[in-house]
């Protein structure tokens, strides 16, 4: 038996929450995994959310949310920086996909944010293409200062903010589809440790503060 899928905001964040719930007791169900679900979603895709996520290995979007196969569109680069591909995605998922929510989803102990502070405060930059990483989570640590916020987690939560509010001003397609209440936005942070994804901000509707905190 397949549970509907979640249509709104609301519903959909709900599915994730109870999932984040079970695992974080450490009683996954690890639905929708198995070859019958396998076969099912060869036919076509109909995922009830779309995951812009940090890349590190400890955040895995499906164990941490205790979904399955064809359940979430994810996303996922180090420190969830965005770039065109990134916004590409996050677009084919809202416009072609319908995925009613975008989690934006960070976590505690971040390597970005960590390698950006240091960045930031000690001058030194990585070289090669991590740079490109490093100067884009740079932007939410002055975005963070600005707002008067120093502690590390409150930049972790500020770099959630700003990503949230980047994709929703770069990509009118996501922009039109908040406005329209097609899409509802949510930020979140995980906590490696306790394994609880906590919100740190829901928007289920169109009042987004997009332009707000710098
Ligand atoms: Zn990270």
């Amino acid at each position: 038996m397949t549970p509907a899928v979640p249509a709104t905001p609301e519903a959909a964040w709900a599915e994730l929450v109870a999932g984040n719930a079970r695992f974080a007791a450490d009683q996954a169900l690890r639905p929708n995994a198995d070859a019958t679900q396998r076969r099912l979603v060869s036919a076509g895709q109909r995922p009830f959310a779309v995951v812009l996520g940090c890349s590190d290995s400890r955040v895995a979007a499906e164990l941490v949310f205790d979904r399955g196969l064809g359940d979430l569109f994810v996303v996922r680069t180090a420190g969830h920086a965005l770039d065109t591909a990134v916004l590409g995605s996050v677009e084919f998922a809202t416009v072609v996909l319908g995925v009613p929510l975008l989690v934006v989803l960070g976590h505690d102990s971040c390597g970005a944010v960590g390698a950006a502070l240091t960045a930031r405060h000690e001058g030194r930059v990585p070289g090669g293409f991590v740079r490109d990483i490093v100067e884009r989570v740079t932007t939410s640590v002055l975005a963070a200062e600005h707002r008067g916020e120093t502690s590390v987690e409150a930049i972790e939560r500020e770099h959630v903010r700003a990503t949230a509010r980047q994709l929703v001003e770069r990509s009118e397609a996501v922009r039109v589809a908040v406005e329209q209440r097609r899409l509802g936005v949510v930020g979140a942070s995980y906590a490696l440790a306790d394994g609880l994804v906590e919100a740190v901000f829901f928007d289920g509707v169109a009042d987004l503060d997009v332009t707000g905190g710098g």
